[in-house]
C-alpha cells in the first residue's frame, strides 16, 4: 500500500513540537507565521503537532488554520494515554474534541496514537483507543490513523499484526540510531516496508543533536563539504530511504526553515560514496562516549523529585574540555530550586517513558560528582 507515498508536494513535514519561544516561554506566532510562509510557498503541505506538544495546537491554529485554505496543507495530531490530564478512556477520548477546537482545523488529515511503548501499551488498549480511532475515521473527523512508535521491533510486528488497517507509521529515524539497540530505526523501518505500511520521520536531526554533532563527525562533513549544514547531512539521509510518506524536521526558527528548504526543495538523495561518509559518521559517533538524551524532557514531568534530567545530561555531555569550576557552575545553574542528580530517588518513572531508552538511574549516578 502506498496511499500517500508521492500525495505531499515535498518530502519535508513541518513538526511543531519545538517553535520558536518568546522570552517569556510562550511561543513566538508571528516567526511561526513567516517559517509557514516559507514552507507553503517553496510546497510544503505536512504539520504535525500533537494535544501533548504545550501551546503547539493553539499556535498552528493562528499561524496556518486561519490564514490558509483547509485544502491547501494536511494537518496531524496526538491522542496520547500518557498525560498528565488523562486519567480513563473517557478523558482520552476528549482529547480529539479539545484538539479540534485549539486547532480550528475542522477534521485531521492524520491521526496518531502518540509515542507507543511497551510502557503504556496496556493503557491503549484499556482505554479502547484502537477501535475509538477507526470510529473517528468513520466518522470522518480523521483521514488517516497510524501511530507514533518508540519501542522495540518485537512489538511493532505485533502490532501490526493485531492491526492491519493502521495505514502509517511514524517512526524515529536518523543515521545516529540506524543501528542503535535502544532505538532500532532500521529493523523498524524495514518492519514497516514488509507490512507496506508507509513511515513518517520523526527526529531526523535527534533533537538537534547532529544539527550540531561531536567535533569529530564535524570534521569528516566538513572535510567533504564545508557549504553544507550538518542538519542537510542528517535529513538526506533520511530522505533518501525509500517507503517514506514524509520527513518530519521540528525547525524552531526561520533559518533553519530557510536552512532545510535549502536542500529539500529540490531534493537529490545521497549518491554512493556520501552514504560512504554517513558511515564514516556513525563510526565517529560509536566511538563517542556522550549521553545521547535528545531532550524531548518528557522524563520531567513524572518526576517526585523535580529533577532537570536532560539539563544535566547537558551539563556532563559538555564537560569534557572544559575546566571543573565551570562544569560545576553550570550543573549548580541548571539545578538551582530543582533536584539534584543525589535527590534521585530511583523510581524508574523517568526511564519507563523515556523514547530513547535511556539508564537515567545510572547515569544520573555518574553526574553526582558535580554536587
Ligand atoms: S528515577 Fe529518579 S530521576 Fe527518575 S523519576 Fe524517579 S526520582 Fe526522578
Ligand atoms: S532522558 Fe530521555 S525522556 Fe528525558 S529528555 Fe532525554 S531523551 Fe527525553
Amino acid at each position: 500500500m502506498s496511499v500517500f507515498t508521492g500525495k505531499e508536494k515535498l518530502k519535508l513535514g513541518f513538526g511543531l513540537m519545538r517553535l520558536p519561544k518568546l522570552e517569556d516561554g510562550s511561543i513566538d506566532v508571528e516567526q511561526t507565521k513567516e517559517m509557514v510562509d516559507l514552507f507553503i510557498e517553496a510546497g510544503g503541505t505536512y504539520f504535525d503537532t500533537a494535544y501533548a506538544y504545550p501551546g503547539s495546537e493553539e499556535a498552528i491554529r493562528k499561524a496556518l488554520v486561519e490564514r490558509y485554505p483547509r485544502e491547501s496543507y494536511t494537518l496531524a495530531t496526538k491522542l496520547t494515554a500518557q498525560h498528565a490530564d488523562i486519567v480513563d478512556a473517557e478523558t482520552a477520548k476528549q482529547e480529539t474534541y479539545t484538539s479540534l477546537e485549539r486547532t480550528g482545523a475542522g477534521y485531521f488529515d492524520y491521526y496518531l496514537v502518540h509515542a507507543i511503548q511497551r510502557s503504556n501499551i496496556d493503557k491503549y488498549d484499556e482505554y479502547g483507543i484502537w477501535d475509538y480511532v477507526q470510529e473517528l475515521k468513520e466518522k470522518g473527523i480523521v483521514k488517516h490513523v497510524g501511530f507514533s512508535f518508540h519501542a522495540d521491533p518485537e512489538l511493532l510486528e505485533e502490532l501490526l499484526e493485531k492491526h492491519p488497517w493502521v495505514e502509517f507509521v511514524q517512526l524515529q529515524i536518523n543515521y545516529a540510531d540506524w543501528d542503535n539497540p535502544g532505538v532500532n530505526s532500521r529493523r523498524n523501518w524495514e518492519i514497516c516496508k514488509a507490512h507496506n505500511k508507509p513511515v513518517t520521520v520523526m527526529e531526523p536531526v535527534k533533537g538537534g543533536i547532529l544539527a550540531d554533532p561531536i567535533d569529530s563527525v564535524k570534521a569528516i562533513f566538513d572535510r567533504e563539504n564545508p557549504d553544507a549544514s550538518y542538519a542537510s547531512w542528517a535529513l538526506r539521509f533520511v530522505a533518501s530511504r525509500q517507503n517514506l510518506l514524509v520527513v518530519l524536521s521540528g525547525m524552531s526558527n526561520v533559518e533553519q526553515m530557510k536552512d532545510n528548504l535549502s536542500f529539500m526543495k529540490d531534493f537529490r538523495p545521497l549518491s554512493e560514496h556520501e552514504e560512504e561518509v554517513i558511515k564514516q559518521a556513525q563510526q565517529a559517533l560509536n566511538e563517542d562516549q556522550s549521553i545521547p538524551c535528545t531532550g524531548c524532557r518528557y522524563c520531567t514531568k513524572g518526576c517526585p523529585m523535580q529533577i532537570p534530567i536532560p539539563d544535566i545530561f547537558t551539563v556532563e555531555n559538555r564537560k569534557k574540555g572544559s575546566p571543573e569550576f565551570r562544569t560545576k557552575r553550570e550543573y549548580a545553574i541548571v539545578t538551582n530550586g530543582k533536584g539534584k542528580a543525589s535527590d534521585c530517588i530511583q523510581c524508574g518513572q523517568c526511564e519507563s517513558v523515556c523514547p530513547q531508552h535511556l539508564p537515567i538511574i545510572e547515569l544520573l549516578q555518574k553526574c553526582r560528582e558535580f554536587e
